[in-house]
């Protein structure tokens, strides 16, 4: 009886957590281009990575209108207002870009023409006048969506906060948008919904081996992770991959450190660069430094397409940041 009082009860836990594990999974579970409700008024959308090069987007409705996180490339402006359209009427107001990379900013006239401001940190204006026109017209002769704007170079936010935090609140909801430092780029900011506890964190956090590094700076990455997960949020929007919890910021922060660690390692025992990488002209195309299981989620062991990034890549770029004791964002503004 004994026995049995103490059985039942943990089978039905069994099953509920089951029953629950696959629920948080199907949640959480976003197919490219769907549109998943996150919180109420609170929609993400997965962008198409691997095919159209997009960003995720997030939505917010506020009483009368709505924010929505990333510009997106031009494409992907025009599929998430496709998508926004089948879930509210309500305007967009504010857009936020959460730094200055194409397919998180080029998207800006597509959004600025119907009436919304562009909102980012002073970082990101400030990236785009470092590395425009030329990204722009380099992007232009590749891709149809941006040649198709016929602009000569990248539209930057309309408006720009250089405090730390800014917030916008009405009646229904509070919306902050924080900058935490220098880790994917210069600029980066995240937004951050308090009541909900959702944290949308551009690439700063990524759920997978999408951690694009060349303006990025390794040492500082995981310290500003580290100032996001004071904000405890339970339900993590990142810039690429699938929405996640907290362990997506934990994971991200870790590849970070174990890459570091890797490399520095290697530095350490008289390794080269050479040694670490083999490389075939400009590309890396072999790697020889290996990751921990416990990472695996941000590493891909083998060169990826054209735009994508891997560890190879991540290795040369850490390699110079170290022996340089420069962040690769300052080491690619010499070269140029
Ligand atoms: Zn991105």
């Amino acid at each position: 009886m004994k026995y049995l009082r103490i059985a039942m009860p943990l089978s039905l836990i069994m099953v509920l957590s089951l029953v629950w594990s696959l629920a948080v999974k199907q949640e959480t579970r976003a197919t490219p281009g769907n549109v998943k409700l996150i919180a109420p008024g609170v929609w993400f959308r997965e962008g198409e990575l691997l095919d159209k090069g997009h960003c995720n987007n997030i939505w917010i409705e506020m009483k009368d209108y709505l924010i929505v996180v990333d510009a997106n490339f031009p494409s992907g402006a025009e599929a998430c207002l496709a998508d926004i359209k089948k879930t509210t009427q309500k305007p967009v107001k504010y857009v936020f870009d959460t730094h200055h990379h194409g397919d998180h900013a080029y998207g800006n006239p597509i959004w600025t023409r119907l009436g919304a401001t562009t909102l980012a940190t002073v970082g990101v204006a400030e990236e785009m006048k470092r590395y425009e026109p030329k990204r722009w017209q380099d992007t232009a002769k590749q891709r149809k969506d941006v040649a198709a704007l016929n602009l000569p170079t990248a539209e930057p936010p309309k408006q720009t906060f250089k405090e730390s935090k800014f917030v916008l609140e009405d009646g229904t909801r509070r919306v902050e948008f924080h900058f935490l430092g220098w880790a994917h780029t210069r600029g980066d900011g995240f937004v951050y919904l308090p009541k909900e506890k959702i944290l949308c964190t551009g690439d700063a956090a990524v759920n997978g081996p999408y951690n694009y590094m060349a303006d990025g700076n390794s040492a500082n990455w995981p310290k500003v992770i580290e100032r996001a997960r004071q904000f405890g949020a339970v339900t993590i929007l990142p810039g690429h991959g699938v929405p996640g919890d907290k362990q997506l910021l934990n994971g991200q922060a870790q590849f970070f450190i174990e890459l570091r660690k890797s490399v520095g390692g290697a530095i350490k025992s008289g390794k080269k660069l050479e040694d670490l990488v083999t490389k075939t002209g400009d590309k890396v195309t072999a790697t020889t430094v290996k990751l921990p299981d416990s990472v695996k989620n941000w590493v891909k062991n083998e060169p990826a397409p054209a735009g994508l990034p891997w560890l190879g890549e991540d290795v040369d770029i850490v390699y110079k940041e170290i022996t340089l004791g420069k962040p690769y964002g300052d080491i690619q503004l010499m070269k140029q």
